[in-house]
């Protein structure tokens, strides 16, 4: 009998609906997927990772006032969050050429960019979520001159804030994405970080040897993801104890 009524089903997320109004329970699935899903696999221990990652970027973000929708952890493969409505845009923050900047650009990947580059892709799987401008974003009202304006406030200080964490246990943060969403109060919105910050969503390159420790592993073929992820966890010190059992899938409805 399922336990809570299923909300989305997404590429690495199911949504159910939470507790309270007002919340949702995001749970973190194993499945790994790239290149608009035409790549995929099951990786055991992938979503234990990233829900003790995620709650440790979400945490640190709400404690230095960057607002996000992060409640609290419930369990190893599940959080509370605060339900939002998603603008549909993928918010990119680059700080060294990787990925599709440096095939659109012709930049060798690792070059470190002269600031940090904000992009935009419009979220649809079916158009493979094109790199947009705000020119678009304006003309099909996506979101409003104020959003924009408070977007990249906000993606600039995810941005420091994840580098300083990331550079203090030897990892470059090369670039990530994230995701806004507007929290409707009375009359007022506010616009908080949503869905994840994983190793799933960011380029994470060791700095001395520039290994990769994110999704770029299963992506191009380059080893074990789960080990990857999991000496991210290790190096900031959120790797829980008895990893072995509690990385392994659970069934939950
Ligand atoms: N990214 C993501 N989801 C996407 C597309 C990109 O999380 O649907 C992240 C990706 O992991 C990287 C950054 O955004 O950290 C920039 O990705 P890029 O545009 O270079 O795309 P890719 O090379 O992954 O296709």
């Amino acid at each position: 009998m399922a336990r809570r009524k299923k909300i989305y089903e997404g590429k690495a997320k199911i949504l159910y609906e939470g507790p309270e109004p007002g919340t949702i329970v995001q749970y973190f699935k194993d499945d790994a997927t790239a290149f608009n899903a035409e790549k995929m696999e099951v990786i055991d221990g992938k979503g234990v990772l990233n829900n003790l990652l995620s709650e440790y970027f979400m945490n640190g973000l709400n404690t230095i006032g960057v607002p996000t929708h992060f409640i609290r952890r419930l369990n190893m493969r599940e959080q509370l969050v605060k339900s939002c409505e998603i603008i549909p845009l993928e918010v990119i923050v680059r700080n060294y050429a990787a990925g599709s900047l440096s095939k659109r650009l012709g930049i060798e990947e690792g070059q470190q960019l002269p600031r940090p580059i904000v992009e935009y892709c419009y979220k649809d799987d079916s158009l493979g979520d094109p790199l947009v401008s705000e020119e678009h974003i304006a003309a099909f009202g996506w979101a409003s001159q104020q959003d924009m304006d408070d977007i990249l406030s906000l993606a600039l200080r995810v941005n420091d804030f994840m580098s300083g964490i990331m550079l203090a246990v030897g990892i470059r943060l090369v670039d990530f994405k994230i995701e806004i969403g507007r929290i409707f109060d009375g009359d007022f919105q506010r616009l908080v970080i949503a869905d994840e910050i994983s190793p799933d969503s960011c380029r994470l390159w060791d700095i001395e040897t520039n290994r990769k420790l994110d999704k770029d592993v299963f992506r191009r073929d380059l080893g074990n993801l789960t080990d990857a992820y999991a000496e991210v966890a290790t190096r900031l010190g959120v790797m829980p104890k008895n990893s072995p059992q509690l990385i392994k899938p659970t069934l939950i409805n």
